[in-house]
């Protein structure tokens, strides 16, 4: 688990990672040749492709969609994301 923070939240409390469509994904394995943070894993079986560690993906990138040709790879809304951090943080300034 990583002991990371994002604007100081712990980085495993932000829902920010790639989500594989696997009706569009052609298990090209471009976005995880692109990627350098081990967030993709290649596995066995028809899920070839898995999200595997995804608190190693780097709040607010989405690099990785640009190289996939099918539009397999989504991530959560960023607006979204932010209004969660805030909470996270105003919770937690509380306590
Ligand atoms: S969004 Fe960025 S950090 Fe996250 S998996 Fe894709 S390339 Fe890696
Ligand atoms: S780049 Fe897209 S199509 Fe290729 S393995 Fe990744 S998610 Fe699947």
């Amino acid at each position: 688990m990583s002991e990371t923070t994002f604007m100081s939240v712990p980085r495993d409390k932000i829902s920010w990672h790639p989500t594989i469509d696997y009706e569009k994904c052609n298990f090209c394995m471009e976005c995880a040749t692109f990627c350098p943070h081990r967030v993709f894993e290649q596995r066995e079986g028809d899920r070839r492709l898995v999200v595997a560690n995804p608190n190693n993906c780097v709040v607010f990138c989405r690099a990785c969609s640009k190289t996939c040709g099918p539009d397999a790879l989504s991530f959560p809304d960023k607006q979204a994301t932010i209004a969660q951090i805030r909470q996270i943080r105003e919770q937690e300034s509380v306590q």
